[in-house]
């Protein structure tokens, strides 16, 4: 939400450095968005918590200026947003915040320069601030009036050090909380009260269906693309990643300081002769050694497959039909296994070579997948490769997805019930309408259950 509500080059003000929801905030938006924040001293008591916030901008390469307090007003005009973190949002829709603020907002309104304040949900109290004095505590006034300055204290009646200010409602103009924007009049029912957080989820603000995808590799991320390139903004998509990069078993890897890009297990282009025999060593002896037709034979079958499932079937809109039409659906029906039994093909043959392309591939052997598995897993032809790494395309997808990406977070388990699939990871759980299994279910090591408690089958696809 972060990068939907900040602009490319855009002038943000902060005046409230020790928020740490709005650093993350302001982080999160820089994964997509290049802006500039300035960020106010805060004299006297947020003068080092506004430095230290500053740098941390700085070391998430978002240009950051600390601007005295005095400067604000002038400022102003080219400032964008003023984005505040606050400390407790009251019944009335007003928030306190950090000493300060109140003065940052008043130049906002005469500027009316558009006014944000990050607050969570339980950030939502249901005090009203009847007397706005008395919330406001006072810290040491000699910050603010060095007490050895004899001269200048005789002359001065009363110094006052506020450690905090009271933002009435209308200086603010959107609540952005953990389950969207809000104006303050949202988060007051008719009676005056402030909504429970329970209340403002029912309200049902982000109406977008929610749905988890499991695994970022080509899968997922392809997944998460395509929902939005053809329903743009209609779906909410997390991705849950265990490892601590996108691609999953398209990665690329160090070996002994060489980068490896690409892997794969074929040598020979479908319109190459072989030439000479080709075997398979295990390392002890010879397992399987093979005549000049086997490529022949494997690539009859090939063909065939792949001329029905390009001929006339494209664009489609069903698999299934797909499938069906394509006469596929006698393939899919049998098992690897089974199918190249049918087929004549040799034991050695599709045990020590087609089942080690099924396994690199897709991590299933041939008892597990469907005959059209088992040859698409041998037809590399005409690959090609993206310089540096295929995973760059998948790591692309999820950027331009606007998908939330939570890298190093396993899923742990899948329950169904009647609020939707609650999806469990690493200490937390969250609902999800739908969720898409994108990663070899079998190691993926998920537990699977619908809301009785049964497990929920573990091979979805029945075979004949
Ligand atoms: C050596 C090799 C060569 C290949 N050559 C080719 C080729 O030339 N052409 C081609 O088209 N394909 C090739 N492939 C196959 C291709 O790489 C895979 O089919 C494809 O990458 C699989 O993508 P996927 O998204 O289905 O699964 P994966 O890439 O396995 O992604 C699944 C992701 O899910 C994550 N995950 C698993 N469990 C959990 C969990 N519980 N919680 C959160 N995350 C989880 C994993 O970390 C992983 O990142 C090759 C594969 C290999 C290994």
């Amino acid at each position: 939400m972060s990068a939907d509500l900040i602009h490319d080059n855009e002038i943000l003000l902060t005046p409230t450095p020790t928020s740490d929801t709005l650093l993350q905030f302001l982080i999160r938006a820089r994964s997509k968005r290049k802006f500039t924040v300035l960020v106010t001293e805060n004299y006297p008591n947020d003068i080092k918590a506004a430095h230290i916030f500053a740098k941390k901008l700085c070391d998430h390469k978002i240009e950051t200026i600390v601007i005295p307090d005095t400067t604000t007003f002038a400022v102003m005009s080219r400032v964008g947003k003023v984005i505040l973190g606050t400390k407790s949002v009251f019944a009335n829709g007003g928030c306190m915040a950090n000493s300060g603020v109140a003065n940052v907002v008043e130049c906002a309104k005469e500027h009316k320069t558009p006014v944000l304040a990050v607050a969570g949900l339980y950030k939502l109290s249901p005090l009203y601030p009847f007397n706005r004095d008395d919330l406001i505590e006072v810290g040491n006034s000699g910050k603010v009036l060095d007490y050895s300055d004899s001269k200048l204290v005789d002359n001065v009646d009363v110094v006052t050090n506020p450690l905090d200010d009271y933002v009435s409602p209308e200086h603010i103009d959107i609540y952005i909380t953990n389950i969207g924007g809000l104006a303050w009049v949202v988060l007051v029912s008719s009676n005056g009260a402030i909504l429970s957080p329970q209340e403002l989820f029912n309200l049902n603000i982000d109406k977008r269906e929610r749905i988890a995808i499991i695994g970022a590799g080509a899968g997922g991320s392809s997944a998460a693309y395509y929902l939005q390139r053809f329903s743009p903004g209609k779906y909410d998509v997390t991705i849950f990643e265990k490892s601590d990069s996108v691609g999953g078993r398209s990665t690329t890897v160090d070996v002994k300081g060489h980068k490896v890009e690409t892997f794969n297990l074929s040598t020979q282009k479908f319109g190459e002769k072989v030439k000479g025999t080709v075997a398979i060593w295990n390392g002890d002896r010879v397992v399987l050694e093979l005549g000049s037709s086997w490529w022949s034979n494997i690539k009859l079958l090939i063909n065939k497959f792949l001329q029905s499932y390009y001929d006339g079937n494209f664009p489609f809109a069903n698999l299934t039909d797909l499938t069906v039409e394509s006469k596929f659906s006698e393939v899919t029906h049998l098992t690897a296994e089974e199918y190249l039994y049918e087929q004549e093909i040799s034991d050695d043959f599709a045990n020590n070579l087609i089942q080690a392309a099924t396994r690199v591939n897709y991590a299933q052997n041939l008892d597990q997948i469907h005959g059209i598995g088992s040859l698409v897993a041998v037809a590399a032809d005409g690959a090609e490769q993206v310089k540096d790494g295929n995973w760059i395309i998948f790591d692309n997808f999820i950027k331009y997805s606007d998908a939330k990406l939570h890298l190093q977070t396993r899923v742990k388990s899948i329950m169904k019930n009647e609020e939707g699939w609650l999806v469990s990871y690493d200490d937390k759980t969250s609902y999800f309408d739908q969720v898409i299994i994108a990663s070899p279910f079998g190691q993926s090591r998920i537990n699977l259950q619908s809301g009785s408690g049964k497990k929920l089958s573990e091979h979805p696809v029945e075979f004949k």
